[in-house]
């Protein structure tokens, strides 16, 4: 079958097409035709390598993936060939204490599709049976589905579960063109709560605010942590959405209100960054890490995308064979919302 793969770490050059087997299908799992598959900024650092984190080579990128059902292991499903389906893109153990609590993403098994394991850049992938979650493609096409899994999963996780947003609230959310500031603005507006946003151009302004986005800050011409207090009447905000990491964390803690909280899922400008304890304690500030979301998220989170209550917002689709021009689009952060890869 047709993949892209890369057999060493380094820039957007090293994704290659490539010929290689079809997986063959242990018992407890499926193979899924990829009629879609989105690139994340994980595929970005998967692809140059991380410290601490080993990925078997040559290896096939992509963890959000939308397609049919081929063939199970074992026909033990109820889902049977040629059902559409969305990947749930975290595999767990599903027995340990995080699993039972419904925190998957903590076990100490945890993996992700196209992480440690091969992904979407391909014509087909193979996948735990029960990571496959059947789909109706009337409303959203593969396209779109394929948009969804892990942004929406993230935002919600980060917003709704160790944000605890309530409505009345003001969110400031990083890069609304990014897809998981698109889509937690979305989540966030859903919740009835005031959104502040950033953006890295006047044309991504009108964009943002068409999401639902109250205020759109332009961050290139703007002081966002100044506006955010701005639009606050100098209290802050309530809660800051980050997944920028050093070039935005002082500015972030800055536009909190009181008692604010921050939460984060990315380090997109670096891992380190450093902060005024005095200021984090005197404010009673709270910050939460979050590491994707829980299958019950997942789930309740395509129920709202699939009755339209949540939007996939798609920026372009490639052919897979051009994956590294995806890559090298998102690099530039040129992209209003999701680019997604079609084999
Ligand atoms: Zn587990």
């Amino acid at each position: 079958m047709h993949a892209v793969v890369f057999r060493r770490h380094g820039g957007a050059r090293v994704l290659e097409s490539a010929s290689v087997p079809v997986p063959e299908l242990g018992p407890d799992e499926a193979l899924v035709e990829v009629k879609a598959c989105a690139v994340n900024h994980l595929d970005l650092w998967t692809r140059e390598g991380m410290p601490g984190v080993t990925i078997p080579l040559p290896h096939i990128l992509g963890c959000d993936v939308a397609g049919v059902v081929r063939r199970l292991g074992t026909p033990i499903s109820p889902l049977g060939a040629w059902t559409s389906v969305v990947v749930a893109p975290g595999i767990a153990c599903g027995h340990c204490p995080y699993c039972l609590a419904g925190r998957e993403s903590l076990c100490d098994r945890f993996q992700i599709v196209g992480l440690q394991v091969d992904g979407g850049y391909a014509e087909c992938v193979k996948v735990p049976i029960r990571n496959l979650i059947p789909i109706s493609t009337e409303r959203w096409d593969y396209t779109q589905w394929a948009a969804v899994p892990l942004v929406f999963l993230t935002a919600w996780h980060m917003l709704m579960t160790r944000g605890q947003l309530a409505p009345g609230e003001t969110v400031l959310i990083h890069a609304a063109g990014s897809g998981i500031g698109s889509a937690a603005v979305q989540i966030a507006k859903w919740r009835r709560a005031t959104v502040i946003t950033t953006v890295g151009s006047q044309a991504k302004v009108a964009k943002a605010q068409a999401l639902g986005a109250d205020h759109a800050i332009n961050y290139q011409t703007h002081d966002f942590a100044k506006e955010a207090l701005r639009l606050t009447g100098g209290r802050g905000v309530d809660l800051v959405f980050e997944h920028i990491g050093p070039a935005t964390w002082a500015g972030s803690l800055r536009a909190l209100a009181k008692g604010g909280r921050l939460v984060t899922c990315g380090a997109t400008s670096g891992r380190e960054v450093s902060m005024d304890l005095r200021c984090f304690f005197v404010k009673e500030l709270s910050v939460a890490g979050c590491y994707m979301g829980s299958r019950q998220e997942l789930e309740h989170v395509l129920r709202l995308v699939e009755a339209g209550t949540l939007k996939p917002v798609v920026d372009a689709v490639f052919p897979l064979s051009d994956a590294a021009q995806a890559h090298a689009r998102m690099e530039s952060r040129q992209q209003f919302g999701k680019l997604v890869l079609v084999p």
